[in-house]
């Protein structure tokens, strides 16, 4: 094979534009992988349409941060096929996880081991081509996990939703396995957070959704119960889930309703980690902050370390069961089209065998 085939961004608000180029060799301490599994991930609606709602008209714009065209996707499997003359640590036919977070190396940030919060950002699939494609090019070996023995299109989720989801969950510390945590939002972090709060020995989730069959999937994914946030008494019928008192709120949507009814629920030293990005803002009085003793923690991605670590995790205790939907790569734009319209439960990976 000389060619690689992907999926462009080609301009905010455009449809993604198969494509076809040169196979890249890699040099130095490269390596090129054949995609095994491509998850398509919220992010990159939010990446195609330029930008994140900030509330009363304002908006973050990619504008500055993204060339075009640009290969989406970093949540991607693949296997080792070629080597630059530096690159060490993999051999062809390795099945890898590609972290994606990856930072400029050089920054207090990035020694202190958080690239995924670095100010120069070389994140794949945002900054770099990413893994909507039959193959992918990686910087280094160093961002490659052994995922030996597991189904790369069941472990494809983990660099974004599944880290993310446990780099958020971790910030609970210990009273994650103390007291139940509700968990705002059931797309596809949502139910990939059930599936890793068993795993990590939580006493069970209380699933804020206002979609009747995402509270269904949450249900079957392990939630302890299920609420509609617009329901009469929502607050009250999650409080009583929750055995009286909420103090942990993963919050998976953040947005406006979201978080308002997260601050809401949290009793006397209560914390809330906002991990989505739906957009908005929120109008909280001040003195509540110190007089309920309230922690309103961000979560973004996570770091290398905390990938090797829920790798570990998942090989010992399974893969979280997230429904998968498997396409094939062409249907990169389709697949967007239905998160953005809110039609996914779980998560779609691409699997670019599928589409030869
Ligand atoms: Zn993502
Ligand atoms: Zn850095």
């Amino acid at each position: 094979m000389t060619e690689l085939h992907c999926c462009q961004l080609t301009g905010f608000g455009q449809p993604l534009e198969v494509s076809t180029r040169p196979l890249p060799e890699p040099r130095g301490e490269e390596v090129l992988l054949r995609v095994t599994g491509a998850g398509v991930c919220h992010s990159d609606v939010h990446i195609a349409e330029g930008g994140y709602d900030l509330g009363q008209g304002r908006s973050l714009s990619f504008k500055e941060r993204i060339r075009f065209p640009l290969t989406l996707g970093h949540e991607t499997t693949g296997e080792v096929v070629a080597l630059g003359s530096g690159a060490h640590g993999v051999a062809p036919g390795d099945q890898v996880l590609v972290y994606p977070w990856i930072g400029c190396g050089d920054c207090a940030v990035c020694r202190a081991g958080q690239e995924n919060l670095c100010l120069s950002p070389d994140f794949i699939g945002v900054n770099r081509d990413g893994g909507y494609a039959d193959h992918i090019l990686v910087p280094s070996a160093r961002h490659l996990v052994d995922i030996a023995g597991l189904d790369p299109v069941k472990a494809a989720p983990l660099p974004c939703s599944g880290l993310t989801t446990y780099s958020a969950l971790r910030k609970f510390g210990p009273r994650l396995e103390s007291v139940p945590t509700v968990v705002m939002g059931a797309g596809g972090l949502g139910l990939m957070a059930l599936g890793l709060m068993q795993r990590m020995g939580a006493p069970g989730a209380i699933v804020v959704e206002p979609d009747a069959a995402r509270r269904q999937a949450a249900l079957e994914a392990g939630a302890r119960a299920v609420v509609d946030p617009g329901a009469e008494a929502a607050a009250e019928t999650i409080r009583q889930a929750a055995d009286g008192e909420v103090l942990s709120v993963l919050d998976l949507v953040g947005n406006t309703a979201s978080l308002t009814l997260a601050l809401d629920l949290l009793g006397k030293g209560g914390q809330v980690v906002v991990v989505g990005l739906m957009g908005g803002d929120i109008n909280l009085p001040i003195p509540y902050l110190p007089m309920r003793a309230l922690t309103i923690s961000g979560s973004y991605n996570g770091n290398l370390g905390e990938l090797r670590e829920l790798v570990d995790l998942v090989r010992k205790t399974g893969l979280p069961e997230l429904p998968i939907e498997r396409r094939p790569l062409h249907q990169a734009e389709a697949s967007l089209e239905d998160l953005r319209a809110g039609r996914v439960v779980g998560r779609i990976v691409m699997t670019p065998e599928a589409s030869e």
